[in-house]
């Protein structure tokens, strides 16, 4: 994590035509160039997206992550305590669906899905960790003055839900996070992982109203109290608070009950299978064993989140 702003003046080169001595000739080259571009800037090459994962993980100092083909792009942060098992899941319809247009709007893309990776010790709820998340992008872009309005873009109509805050208030993140960052550069303060977050918990505070009504909007309960935006900061340190812990706990059980409904499930199917001796119908019995790898796999972070925090 000290590394985090190593790259924040790297440069890219822009290689120029060599010109021909034909001036005719030489536009024409340099329009199929543009042609070349735009349609890489569209389609978003695999190159282009280990650039922007690579560039955005040595953004944070990590390691490089395994990079798949996924039906949505995100991340897979698995055990918390390393970065090294990481993967990132690219989604290219996705992408290209929600606007996603040429190698800084992607980049921040992954600085967004890098931050996941970063974050994932902190037991954060996940509203908050997806608006860390876009902060980190807007402290991305205002460092290495990436253009940020295709981002934006392709996030402020979207809805919130569970998971994810609405569209405004992620672009407002955004918008923080550049602003923060242009700040520490004109008062010449060197940002460090710690400064930053600290500002972000500054605007969690500031915007906790807000946060919360969105929140209420589509029904989601309010899960910053106080107690639990007051502890973002311990958190941030690797400290716990009670509340923290005892919630952690609670997520423990709560898998430990989900895990044993859903092999209770299983068996049943496999036993409606077994009896019936016929091509039959796996459907129900894979959808049974696969929520139950899913309840396997929640309560295994449950659970090491736990023994991290305590
Ligand atoms: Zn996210």
């Amino acid at each position: 994590m000290e590394d985090f702003f190593d790259i924040m003046n790297e440069s890219s080169a822009i290689s120029g035509l060599m010109s021909t001595g034909d001036i005719q000739l030489d536009n024409l080259l340099q329009e199929v160039d543009i042609a070349i571009q735009d349609v890489r800037d569209f389609t978003l090459p695999n190159d282009m997206v280990m650039d922007a994962v690579n560039g955005a993980s040595d953004f944070f100092g990590m390691l490089h992550p395994a990079i798949i083909d996924s039906g949505a792009t995100g991340v897979w942060t698995l055990d918390p305590m390393t970065y090294g098992d990481d993967v990132v899941g690219f989604a290219r319809q996705q992408m290209m669906e929600m606007g996603i247009y040429g190698q800084d709007a992607l980049n921040l893309v992954m600085t967004h899905e890098c931050g996941h990776r970063a974050l994932q010790a902190m037991q954060l709820d996940s509203w908050t960790e997806e608006l860390g998340c876009d902060y980190l992008a807007g402290i991305r872009a205002g460092l290495q003055h990436q253009e940020i309005g295709i981002f934006e873009n392709s996030l402020a109509n979207t809805f919130g839900s569970e998971t994810h805050p609405s569209g405004s208030l992620r672009v407002d993140f955004i918008e923080y996070g550049k602003h923060v960052a242009e700040q520490m550069q004109e008062n010449g303060v060197q940002p460090t992982f710690e400064n930053c977050m600290e500002a972000f918990n500054q605007h969690l505070a500031d915007e906790s109203n807000v946060i919360a009504q969105a929140r209420e909007q589509i029904g989601l309960l309010n899960v910053d109290s106080p107690e639990l935006s007051n502890s973002h900061q311990v958190a941030f340190t690797g400290k716990y608070t009670d509340a923290e812990i005892n919630k952690l706990r609670e997520n423990v059980s709560k898998y430990e009950y989900e895990v044993s409904n859903l092999k209770q499930k299983v068996h049943h199917w496999e036993n409606c299978y077994g009896l019936s001796h016929s091509s039959g119908d796996l459907s129900k019995l894979n959808s049974a064993k696969s929520e139950l790898n899913n309840a396997l796999s929640n309560l295994k972070d449950a659970k090491s989140k736990l023994s991290y925090a305590t």
